[in-house]
């Protein structure tokens, strides 16, 4: 049986080894930001001049499920604009990019839809919050975005909200901390818990991380962060955290941000330079600072000489991290593509992932500590591509189980 497989291995040129793997398995991303620029007008469906995502390269990328981001910036508070832009953030993901492709793109809000879009040849697109903030304060405003489609939604970006500590802001003196939740934060993770919605602790603060481990019944997930013990990075989770997380069945999805994944700050300072440069040239070309941010990046990706501070290597050794100390089942994929201002050589788009999926295969081949029983590559492969649906299955369950204690108490 092991000789069939080796040869048939052999037989497949690479790309088509890939491709198999990619129609048998679901790979699913839990991050991606393309949303800002469709919200500002970008047909995902044409062939973008700059930034990391549109339809042809998606479908390159050979992308089952998407989690969008209705990312929503810490200045909407101050305007008092939050749940307005959230709205206009849904709102983009639902009509620009899914009701405007709908031979392309369908709306998932189960796991089973991820999995009949699949079927279908249809990438499964889903709904994510970025910033707690986006509620407002109100668990009212919570349950509509679950009506709407939100599946996940990350308790903090940036900044420290009404009730949850923010990694981005813990440091800066003058700003109000709550040493990790409020009681109304924990009631809006248990309110998370019994709609199906998936808690994402990308963002938060350490103690707000560890109240969320300690109010949440059901799995949680990190849907764009790496690892501390090799990135120093706040954004990033220790060692602990990835324990923690893995023990009640969560995910931690790898960012590909160059920021994230190595740490050679004298290439990132070269690059810093570069891009500063880059922009003061290109910021007449858009109002956006974010589209100036992606038009830098993949004019840097285009030149000649630019220093690129990471490597797939380096996604491989954060996903690696995670499985020698939580195990197969704790890691998936979190790009934040459309997000980050570099993204590892050989993975600058979304239609790069089969680059990372054969580095992937062949590493798995090698795992040294894996023991005999060891999952086939193709297997653990697919298990970084789907533990996340797998969660939202198991997320599933536990919110059934928990609205049905609900109705029995
Ligand atoms: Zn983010």
């Amino acid at each position: 049986m092991r000789i069939a497989i080796v040869l048939l291995a052999f037989a497949l040129a690479p790309d088509e080894e890939v491709r198999r793997l990619q129609r048998d398995a679901i790979l699913i991303d839990t991050h991606n930001d393309a949303p800002m620029r469709t919200r500002a007008g970008f047909d995902i469906g044409k062939t973008a001049a700059f930034g990391d995502t549109d339809l042809v390269r998606l479908r390159a990328g050979g992308l089952g499920a998407q989690f969008f981001s209705a990312y929503v910036p810490a200045s909407m508070v101050a305007a008092n604009q939050s749940a307005h832009r959230a709205l206009e953030m849904i709102d983009t993901i639902r009509h620009d990019i899914v009701a405007r492709h709908p031979n392309r793109f369908v709306l998932a809000l189960t796991a089973a839809d991820i999995v009949e879009a699949h079927r279908a040849g249809k990438i499964a697109a889903l709904i994510g919050i970025e910033g707690g903030h986006a509620i407002e304060d109100s668990l009212r405003l919570l349950r509509d975005y679950y009506a709407l489609g939100v599946r996940y939604m990350t308790l903090t970006h940036s900044n420290t909200n009404g009730w949850a500590d923010s990694s981005g802001d813990i440091r800066k003196a003058g700003v109000k901390h709550h040493g990790g939740l409020t009681e109304f934060g924990r009631s809006v993770v248990r309110e998370m818990n019994r709609l199906g919605m998936l808690v994402d602790v990308s963002h938060v603060a350490d103690d707000t991380f560890w109240d969320v481990m300690e109010t949440s019944s059901a799995p949680v997930i990190a849907s764009h962060s790496s690892c501390r013990a090799l990135t120093p990075e706040l954004r990033n989770m220790t060692d602990d955290m990835i324990r923690a997380m893995a023990k009640k069945g969560g995910v931690i999805h790898i960012n590909f941000a160059c920021s994230f994944l190595t740490r050679q700050p004298a290439v990132n300072e070269a690059r810093k330079a570069l891009q500063k440069k880059t922009a003061a040239r290109l910021r007449s070309k858009s109002s956006e600072e974010h589209e100036v941010t992606l038009m830098v990046k993949t004019e840097l990706e285009r030149g000649k000489g630019v220093p690129v501070p990471a490597t797939i290597g380096d996604v491989l050794a954060h996903i690696d991290h995670v499985v020698k100390i939580a195990g197969v089942d704790a890691v998936g994929l979190g790009s934040d593509f459309d997000g980050i201002d570099c993204a590892p050589a050989g993975l600058e788009d979304v239609s790069k992932y089969p680059n990372l999926i054969r580095a992937l295969l062949e590493t798995a081949t090698r795992c040294a500590y894996c023991g005999p029983r060891r999952r086939s590559p193709e297997n653990r492969v697919r298990s970084y591509f789907e533990n996340s649906l797998a969660r939202t299955v198991a997320n599933r369950a536990a919110t059934l189980r928990s609205s049905r204690a609900a109705i029995e108490a």
